[in-house]
């Protein structure tokens, strides 16, 4: 084995490997309960891999590779998605720096670039995917504009269509101005900004007063086409039927009774503005008011309202407004700044304006989302953690219909056709004629389906639905699902819908969800921070084991945010090595094959309890990963492998190791590499490519990933075999750590051997029974032994575990010297913290030093505290 490991070499060759010999490629068992399926949330197709990518498909792996070594038929299933606005945009940009506007094109001209471009640069992600190591099947790999894909999205909508669950309505949508595309709910971002409540005054037509009104949105009125105000209000009865005159256009606006108004807010009455609000649309629906709609495509105001503001943009005009009404002395006051909330465009940021943009499809929720929160609720679909029931749930009661209508050219195009009469046919397949009245003069709505209709059917659609594929009758459901929370609902929650609806069942029984990843100061990683980290990089520094590593072991369940930094990634990369440098001793002396235990009574007390570790491990990872719990999974070997294995477990067996007793040493070696092979397994999900590497050596098999993976309840006791080694543990490794740090600190030569003397009472002592042998060589002592009495002088003396441990090193140094030495570097540690502390209690430098310079003061205290009370300590051990 090379000393050094070197992923850069090994990782990019397994990776291709793996993917060659047909490792991944899952097929349909015969026993569907051998299935386990996991899809992929599909990337955009103009994606490249970032944190949040690399944190998926590191947890998803796990699973995928956890359950193939546990003998299931693991289909993980990748894909892409066409990301409507997304990829649009991106050609869009490349069109114009020919020169060329997308509409001089025209459609299909412009479809057919756009699918150039996919072909051509499109899917650099998949690539930066395999680099991860990520075991998918991409035999099966898919695309949410393929052709089976475009059959299941018709084969959707028309059959959602036939049940009524899809419609076509004029109602309000949020419209992004900037993208010129209506949104769904769920793509609106609300944000609480400081704007401003403005109250103004609208005279009554028949001139006998005035009724005030409140709003965030002064330039709305201009659409104003009436005053709500509730029924109940005594202050408005009277008014209701009356008319207000509008100041800019001289309409009469009725004042309307609706029991939506809230008479507690702002003046109790309310402007009506059914074209550009939610509510004030319902309020409309009501009580008949009309619609006016005053803003174009843009959010410029347009030719319906009054002329003076025609064509301005909606900020100036929401200025212009105030200022016309300030003239008219109709203004009445502000409150500013005012905290409200504000929907953006998860897209663009722009701010959302509610908007009548025309006839639009809808999707019904009311009755599909009955069933996907009664799946949440009787536990036929568990979330992880569970708190996400509860959060998924409530969203899921508030849900509204589902504008799916975008206003784009790339994407599924909508399966109806209008006839001159205005007849609308919906097909599966494109008709010749109208269903109603025979007209063959069809055309086609020009809006294609918002990209999260086809994403919602991605965990059936891949496997072959609507057709009754065996792919389908075996792997749906799905097993689990592994997202970030900031797609629950927006994609989590349709799939729930549309596979109960469309498939008949639910889309997965486990839904895992894991935080988001941050830098490691807990902040948002943004370009303009600069903070960033880039997983494609990270890997081509330091492996994707290292990546995948500091993921997992970072990646608590939840809205805990996943605090990654490059130190992390290191820290993987040391782990990598560590492992590598283990199995090298270890290979050095056993031959390969497969390791056999020794019978149970050669195994030395050291030997039984690192298996019993071992096995600890073992069950405290399959205990974690059973509840989707990747860090403490991940946490476990590592303190298995760092600590115990490594750090005691070989440093205990080395001379063993290399014992001229043959039988010793055969021993040793076949114990040592047992545990060293299985916890390779049992790594191996989360890092693949080191240990495929080392288990390669062994001899045993083509693959790593096709072992079995180590179960807790396997072989034979090893925790019953090691009860006594791990009780008397705590002790031994005690001692020999503060036996090691007493020779630092007294800096007693490496060479020198010392007498260990434990004060007991009695003379039957188990503290460290087995361990006799692995204490005088790993504390660089000659004996350990009882002694009845704790009067010793010449020696120093330290506390273990409650028992008094006594070091007869009188001879070894000249202890009232380095009583004299601890002495002074006390003195001087005191003599430091109060020189700093006199300085910090001088007011003036407190005040007038910079901040750093007093933080820097403060610490020295701290440091001399810390120094003094360990020198107290040392010195208390001198006697
Ligand atoms: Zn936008
Ligand atoms: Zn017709």
């Amino acid at each position: 084995m090379p000393s050094r490991y070197d992923p850069a070499s090994v990782e990019p060759r397994w990776a291709e490997t793996w993917v060659e010999r047909g490792y991944f490629h899952a097929q349909v068992p015969e026993d569907p309960s051998d299935a386990y399926c996991i899809v992929i949330p599909p990337p955009n197709v103009t994606g490249r891999l970032h944190v949040g990518h690399a944190i998926g498909r590191t947890l998803e792996d796990v699973l995928i590779r956890r359950a193939r070594m546990q003998r299931r038929e693991a289909l993980w299933l990748p894909g892409m998605d066409h990301a409507g606005i997304a990829t649009q945009v991106v050609v869009e940009r490349e069109l114009r720096k020919e020169g060329v506007e997308r509409r001089e094109l025209g459609r299909e001209a412009f479809v057919d670039r756009v699918w150039e471009w996919k072909e051509r640069y499109g899917g650099e992600i998949v690539g930066q995917i395999k680099r991860m190591g990520a075991s998918l099947d991409w035999e099966r790999e898919r695309f949410t504009m393929d052709e089976g894909l475009v059959r299941a999205v018709r084969v959707a909508f028309v059959r959602w269509y036939e049940q009524g669950l899809i419609y076509r309505g004029e109602r309000l949508v949020n419209w992004c101005p900037t993208d010129q595309t209506g949104l769904s709910d769920s793509e609106v971002e609300h944000e609480e900004v400081d704007g401003e409540l403005l109250t103004f005054r609208y005279p009554l037509s028949d001139g006998t007063g005035h009724v005030d009104v409140v709003t965030t949105r002064v330039e709305t009125m201009l659409g104003d086409t009436g005053i709500a105000v509730h029924p109940d209000d005594p202050r408005y009865r009277e008014l209701i039927g009356k008319t207000v005159r509008h100041p800019f256009d001289g309409r009469d606006l009725p004042i309307v009774a609706d029991e939506a108004v809230d008479p507690a807010f702002g003046t109790g009455a309310v402007k009506v503005t059914p074209a550009h609000d939610l509510t004030d649309f319902e309020i409309a629906q009501r009580t008949g008011l009309p619609s006016m709609n005053i803003l174009d495509a843009e959010a410029r105001i347009n030719e319906h309202a009054a002329e003076e503001f025609y064509g301005l943009g909606r900020y100036d005009a929401r200025q212009a407004v105030r200022e016309a009404l300030e003239k008219l002395g109709l203004f009445v006051g502000v409150e500013h700044p005012y905290r409200h909330s504000v929907g953006h465009c998860y897209r663009c940021h722009s701010e959302i304006e509610p908007w009548m943009s025309g006839l639009q499809w809808f999707v019904a929720v009311e009755d599909l989302k009955r069933p996907a929160i009664e799946a949440a609720r009787d536990g036929r679909i568990t979330f992880w953690p569970e708190r996400w029931r509860k959060a998924y749930v409530s969203w899921m009661e508030g849900l509204r219909d589902w504008n799916i209508s975008r206003q784009l050219w790339w994407g599924h195009r909508i399966p109806a056709w209008y006839c001159p009469d205005g007849h609308v046919t919906v097909a599966l397949e494109d008709p010749d004629a109208c269903t109603t009245c025979g007209s063959g003069e069809l055309e086609q709505d020009p809006d294609v389906l918002d990209t999260w209709f086809s994403s919602q059917l991605w965990p059936f659609s891949t496997l072959g639905w609507p057709d009754e594929t065996p792919e389908l009758r075996a792997f749906y459901p799905n097993a689990a699902l592994v997202t970030g929370y900031e797609i629950l609902y927006l994609w989590v929650a349709r799939m729930i819908m549309s596979g109960m609806s469309l498939a008949g069942d639910i889309p997965f029984r486990d839904v895992v969800i894991h935080g988001l990843v941050r830098d490691g100061h807990g902040r948002k990683m943004s370009k303009s921070l600069g903070n960033v980290i880039d997983p494609n990089e990270m890997i081509d520094l330091h492996g994707a084991d290292a990546v995948r590593f500091s993921l997992a072991r970072l990646a608590t369940g939840g809205q805990q945010d996943i605090p990654l930094s490059v130190d992390s990634i290191q820290g993987g990369r040391s782990f990598a090595n560590k492992i590598w440098n283990a199995a090298r001793l270890v290979l050095q002396e056993f031959p390969g094959g497969e390791p056999q235990l020794p019978p149970e009574d050669r195994l030395t007390a050291p030997q039984r309890w690192l298996l019993a570790r071992h096995q600890r491990c073992v069950a405290e990872v399959n205990g974690a990963l059973d509840r989707f719990e990747f860090a403490p999974a991940a946490q476990a070997i590592y303190r298995f492998f760092w600590s115990e294995f490594c750090d005691w477990g070989l440093e205990m067996e080395k001379d063993r190791l290399r014992s001229d007793d043959e039988t010793v040493r055969a021993d040793t070696a076949n114990v040592l590499a047992w545990i060293l092979e299985r916890t390779l397994r049992l790594l191996h999900p989360v890092m693949p490519f080191v240990t495929e590497e080392i288990w390669q050596r062994f001899g045993i098999g083509e693959t790593i990933m096709r072992s079995p993976w180590p179960e807790a309840d396997a072989s034979a006791g090893h925790e019953a075999l090691g009860v006594e080694a791990e009780a008397v543990w705590p002790f031994v490794e005690e001692l020999v750590t503060a036996v090691r740090r007493f020779r630092s600190e007294h800096q007693v030569p490496s060479k020198t051997r010392i007498e260990i003397r434990l004060v007991r009472g009695d003379n039957e002592d188990s503290r460290f029974a087995g361990f006799e042998q692995e204490i005088l060589r790993l504390a660089g002592a000659s004996s350990i032994e009882l002694v009845s009495s704790a009067d010793a002088p010449g020696s120093a003396r330290l506390v273990v575990q409650g028992e008094t441990v006594l070091l007869p090193v009188g001879d070894v140094i000249d202890l009232a010297a380095e009583r004299a030495r601890l002495a002074k570097r006390l003195a001087e540690a005191e003599s430091e913290r109060e020189r700093a502390e006199k300085k910090l209690a001088n007011p003036g430098f407190r005040d007038q030093a910079p901040e750093d310079v007093v933080l820097a003061e403060r610490q020295k205290v701290e440091r001399a505290e810390r120094e003094a009370a360990a020198l107290q300590e040392q010195l208390a051990e001198l006697g």
